[in-house]
């Protein structure tokens, strides 16, 4: 079973309108949603939830105000300042090293896992989808990643799927690391401009560190031809083909407002650029080991 990962180096360049095309084309694979922290790839693919299970973050120290004295012991041994004069825990900054448990002598510190989001099974009109949902401001991402990339991988043993198709995050953080580890081809999705350059510098030495194979395609190209030459060159330069250039067009907006990918909405100029960008990414998917 072969898995994809569509990535780019920042949001807003349409890797999430190319997984979905991906997902409304592709036959036989599991979807798995790994832009846990800004997914949007579910508002396109209606997915029918089947299984919610939470998700826990690291332990976090917890007080028992009816045992506490308030010694103070615990906010001087606290080297992360996370106990405030009361004692009050601060759990953004709690480590949950422990050393606070360790000095109360009233056993009035514990340490507890909290439920840092939620983890999906859904089904959807294009296949199975493993998703997340991280609340605002909760620790461990790349691990909830982990998390999704095992529950697809679950799924595509189920369905008998040929492969995975993974939306992965924006940027190049531990999230990123955790959608690219140990698959066999990355398709990084940028735009003509230099901040998009700069991205796709970023993120190709994010991938080449993995020894993931990597794609290329250009998305709005037409919009800045010169940028997108440019583009095409630096790839051509590190032997990493430009397997597909998407036009700027309306259509994809209008499809997306609509809730749909915009391959399964009309046959506009950007939806047959997605078709053959699939065809390109299928073959070298199938070729790659
Ligand atoms: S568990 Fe560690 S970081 Fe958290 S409050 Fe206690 S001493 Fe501080
Ligand atoms: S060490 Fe225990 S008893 Fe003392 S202030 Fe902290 S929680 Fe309260």
């Amino acid at each position: 079973m072969k898995q994809l990962t569509i990535i780019s180096g920042k949001g807003g360049t349409g890797k999430t309108a190319v997984a979905a095309s991906f997902a409304a084309l592709a036959e036989n694979k599991v979807l798995a949603d790994c832009d846990v922290d800004a997914s949007n790839l579910h508002l396109l693919l209606q997915p029918q939830i089947e299984r919610e299970e939470p998700f826990y973050g690291m332990e976090v120290a917890v007080l028992d105000e009816q045992r506490c004295v308030e010694c103070d012991a615990c906010r001087e041994v606290c080297r992360y300042r996370a106990i405030r004069q009361g004692p009050v825990i601060m759990e953004m900054r709690c480590t949950g090293c422990g050393v606070c448990t360790l000095v109360c002598p009233e056993e009035a510190i514990s340490l507890e896992r909290r439920v840092n989001g939620a983890l999906y099974r859904s089904r959807t009109p294009y296949g199975p989808l493993a998703h997340a949902r991280l609340l605002p401001g909760a620790e461990g991402s790349g691990r909830l990643v982990t998390a999704v990339r095992l529950l697809a991988e679950n799924l595509a043993a189920e369905w008998g799927a040929d492969f995975i198709l993974i939306d992965g995050p924006p940027g190049i953080g531990c999230m990123v690391t955790a959608s690219l580890t140990g698959v066999d081809l990355a398709l990084i999705v940028t735009e003509p401009t230099l901040s998009g350059r700069h991205d796709l510098e970023r993120v190709l030495g994010v991938a080449c560190h993995f020894g993931v194979e990597t794609l290329v395609c250009i998305n709005k190209y037409d919009l800045n031809a010169q940028n997108a030459a440019a583009i095409r060159d630096y790839c051509t330069s590190l032997g990493i083909p430009v397997s597909g250039e998407i036009p700027f067009d309306r259509r994809v907006t209008e499809a997306h407002v609509a809730g749909y990918p915009v391959v399964h909405y009309d046959s506009s100029p950007a939806a047959q650029a997605m078709e053959n960008l699939w065809e390109q990414v299928a073959e070298r998917l199938k070729e790659a080991s």
